[in-house]
């Protein structure tokens, strides 16, 4: 779950970090009174978006008086931000964040994030703040220092002295960047984030830091208990995977051709690697789950067949707790109100798979059978090679 910047931004100066005070609108009839509110006229108005490169990309605009604030607001609220990150699609601006301005005078880079191969949270610093940081880690790699912080709730004194060396902060600055740093790593924690960056912290014209960007990345297994910090759990994902996720199904868009529906995380990965093994990949992949209703199966093949890079479609059930003839009637049931426009591959094995070999024949439906998954693998992907499933839908 992502959180916006005035979001995030709002969580940070609660916790007694200096944050550049601002309003969030949503609609150009809100700019008077949020200028008001802030008792200025002359700002920042920044797009909210789930995105970094917003500068760049024309989301982030000065203003002088407030009819100028009007304006560049109604500007950005029409607009749709397209950036690296969100590609050519972009991205629709809802919110924009009205900002005091900052008199920037340096721009340095903090995230705090987990290294997994260390097993440990890390604390990510660059002098080179305000751009984009996989550039510097690529480009000047010695410009990026990497500090672990022991676990617990406290850094240690000795730990953020060398984060401040690192960016050339000293005396009073020294003593703010440390707890600006032990703040984040307190907030990373409370608020279960996956990723903490503020980029910029900006050194001001009268020295003091401020921290002018934000990115706040919530772990998605905590979200139940995050709600409060307003984010969107729905923020980024492929419109199949909420439907999908409303009949408690899990969908994985990828980028093949082979629509896979499976029971089963293990067997959804055995039928990934046997298909890309016989030369093709899966264009995505349903786990129907051991306890989906008849209604959520054909649900699931609704969304499989949807998709429109699926050329084929392998249906790999082993039956355990999930009978074979359930879903043998969901996928029948899809493909009588929807129609087939490819071909469909069907492997059943396990509980009550007789009777749901019964519902297929029975059907009259043209499937293709498989004896087992390397079978309906094979097949799968010799259809979509040879193109016997191309342009079909
Ligand atoms: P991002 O492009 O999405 O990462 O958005 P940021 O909030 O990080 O802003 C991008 C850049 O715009 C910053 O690195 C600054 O250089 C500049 N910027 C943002 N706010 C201000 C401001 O108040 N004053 C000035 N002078 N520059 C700003
Ligand atoms: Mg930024």
């Amino acid at each position: 779950m992502k959180l916006h910047e005035y979001q995030a931004k709002a969580i940070l100066r609660q916790a007694g970090l200096p944050v550049p005070k601002g309003e969030v609108v949503f609609k150009g009839e809100e700019v008077a009174a949020g200028l008001a509110k802030l008792g200025m006229n002359s700002g920042v108005a920044k797009a909210q978006a789930y995105t970094g490169g917003r500068g760049k990309a024309g989301g982030i605009k000065l203003f002088k008086t407030a009819e100028e604030a009007l304006a560049l607001t109604k500007q950005l609220l029409g607009m749709t931000l397209v950036t690296k990150q969100t590609g050519p699609e972009g991205v629709k601006i809802e919110a924009v964040l009205l900002e005091e301005a900052s008199d920037i005078k340096r721009e340095l880079y903090v995230a705090v994030t987990l290294d997994r191969a260390k097993a440990n949270i890390v604390f990510i610093l660059s002098p080179e703040g305000g751009m984009d940081i996989e550039d510097v880690a690529e480009k000047t790699p010695e410009k990026i220092l990497k500090l672990y912080p022991a676990w617990g709730r406290n850094i240690d004194a000795s730990l953020a002295a060398q984060g401040a060396k690192f960016l050339g902060l000293e005396g009073e600055q020294a003593k703010a960047f440390a707890d600006v740093l032990e703040k984040l790593y307190r907030i990373y924690q409370e608020k279960d984030c996956t990723l903490l960056e503020i980029n910029p912290l900006v050194v001001n014209g009268a020295g003091a830091l401020s921290l002018l960007d934000c990115k706040f990345n919530i772990d998605e297994n905590a979200v139940y208990r995050q709600k409060d910090t307003g984010g969107d759990e729905n923020a980024e994902k492929d419109p199949s995977e909420i439907e999908a996720s409303k009949y408690g199904l899990s969908y994985i868009k990828l980028d093949g051709d082979i629509g896979c529906m499976v029971n089963g995380a293990g067997l959804a990965m055995a039928t990934m690697d046997t298909i890309a093994y016989y030369g093709a990949q899966p264009a995505n992949f349903l786990d129907v789950g051991g306890s989906a209703s008849e209604e959520a199966v054909t649900k699931a093949f609704e969304i499989i067949s949807s998709d429109k890079n699926v050329k084929a479609i392998l249906v790999n059930i082993f039956g355990g707790i999930m009978p074979c003839d359930r879903i043998a009637r969901g996928v029948v049931g899809a493909v009588k109100t929807t129609g087939l426009k490819v071909p469909l591959v069907v492997r059943l094995e396990g509980t009550n798979v007789k009777e749901g070999k019964e519902v297929i024949e029975q059907s009259g439906l043209n499937l293709i059978s498989a004896l087992d998954l390397d079978d309906g693998a094979k097949k799968a992907a010799q259809l979509v090679k040879t193109g016997a499933g191309k342009g079909a839908n």
